[in-house]
């Protein structure tokens, strides 16, 4: 496996939830030098960083303060969160022998791709602790359950009219035998996090796919992984954000990464939400600014929102515009719509081409074709949030929202590269 791709692989094993991505997040930022400020605290000298603060799934972390308060920023945009199944509250459901934990679709997942799959159980819980409650991560790491799949003898015509499944009653998936025991999806989570169970008071709690990412293909030239989207970019963010401590560039280099992008952003500390702009408040204000000052900041930044982007897929080539299919191996895109989907524009997209193109990283430009409805990013939102200026750029991947991806080992690399120069940028 080549260097980079094993580190995604690996990053991306460590985080099967947007809990744990922004913990291995933090613990990466700590042996990097960077602070960690306290999301309730005063934040003073301790802002002018390399610091960084978290709230549950969700980080913001800077390398310095360079131009001070007003100084401009530029921002690597990502999500740490993913299409999957999630764990309803009143959990414990099963019949006919079979135990099965009740769940919902998060976000839109291909849902196919979840059937006779081994599935591993992860997120955080919330644990009474004395008259206060705290966050305690958990992940079974090994497969716990399944959605099994319908015998092709029970239906007949599944592969030539097409696999219909209704969320509500298709995709509960199994995990024990015997009669419903009420409690047993609490057990097993307290069990997990090393808790009674009579201390767990809710929970945050997914299924993924139980198996490894793995560089596969003749020469091992793809990267097969659940999370691509958006971990690799994320991965690519925090890597960027890293070797930016201490490089001359004209801007203070930021990463940002939200929870709650698969389901639209609209919660407090998704990319709608206030959150992240009262963090870059709260810290020009701890770097002794003004609201101008905070507000010329950001008139003066760039953001560039990094998310994965459709590769062209070659037994479904007319499902892409002609003249902007992207080549897998062939770098990152820039990712254009006339109608805002995607928040670049001509100024941020010429800011991402100069820096790539300086680290010798070829650019792809992708447009959606017009009779297809075009998927969104973080950039629109951010874009209108803080109002600044944004280029979309992700790696071209195969099977989005799948719960297994596809993507280059060339285009891994590639990324982190044009990350890193575009961040450094003079
Ligand atoms: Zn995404």
């Amino acid at each position: 496996m080549s260097h980079d791709a094993d580190r995604v692989a690996a990053f991306i094993d460590a985080a099967p939830s947007p809990f744990h991505a922004t913990d291995v997040a933090a613990a990466t930022l700590r042996w990097a030098g960077f602070a960690e400020l306290d999301v309730v605290g005063r934040w003073d000298d301790a802002a002018s960083g390399p610091a960084f603060v978290r709230r549950d799934g969700s980080l913001v972390a800077w390398t310095d303060a360079r131009g001070g308060p007003a100084g401009p920023l530029r921002i690597i945009g990502a999500h740490t969160d993913a299409p999957g199944l999630r764990i309803r509250p009143n959990p414990d459901r099963g019949r006919l022998g079979w135990r099965q934990v009740a769940v919902e679709v998060y976000g839109g997942a291909l849902w196919n791709s979840w059937l006779d799959r081994d599935l591993r159980l992860a997120g955080r819980l919330a644990v009474a602790d004395g008259t206060g409650t705290t966050s305690v991560l958990v992940d079974s790491v090994r497969a716990v359950a399944r959605v099994p799949q319908l015998a092709i003898h029970l239906d007949r015509d599944v592969n030539t009219s097409g696999l219909r499944l209704d969320p509500q009653q298709h995709l509960t998936p199994v995990w024990g035998l015997g009669e419903v025991r009420d409690g047993d999806v609490r057990a097993v989570l307290a069990d997990l996090a090393g808790v009674p169970a009579s201390s767990v008071l809710a929970w945050d709690v997914g299924f993924v796919d139980a198996q490894a990412p793995a560089t596969i293909g003749a020469d091992a030239s793809f990267l097969s992984a659940g999370r691509l989207d958006d971990l690799l970019c994320v991965w690519a963010g925090l890597d960027a954000l890293v070797a930016a401590v201490g490089v001359t560039g004209s801007s203070t280099a930021v990463l940002v990464l939200v929870d709650h992008e698969e389901v639209g952003s609209e919660t407090a500390t998704g990319a709608a939400g206030a959150w992240v702009g009262q963090v870059l408040e709260r810290r020009s204000e701890a770097l002794g600014g003004t609201r101008t000052d905070l507000l010329r900041a950001l008139a003066g930044s760039v953001c560039l929102s990094a998310d994965v982007a459709h590769a062209v897929h070659p037994n479904h080539p007319e499902r892409h515009d002609p003249d902007h299919q992207l080549i897998a191996g062939g770098g990152p895109a820039v990712k254009f719509n006339a109608n805002a989907r995607y928040a670049t524009t001509a100024v941020g997209a010429a800011s991402f081409s100069r820096a790539a193109e300086s680290a010798g990283v070829p650019v792809q430009h992708y447009s959606h074709r017009a009779d297809l409805p075009c998927g969104s990013t973080i950039g629109p939102l951010t874009a209108a949030g803080l109002g600044v200026e944004t280029v979309d750029v992700g790696a071209p991947i195969l099977s989005m929202h799948s719960a297994r991806e596809l993507v280059a080992v060339a285009d891994v690399e590639l990324l982190r590269r044009s990350f890193q120069a575009w961040v450094t940028a003079p």
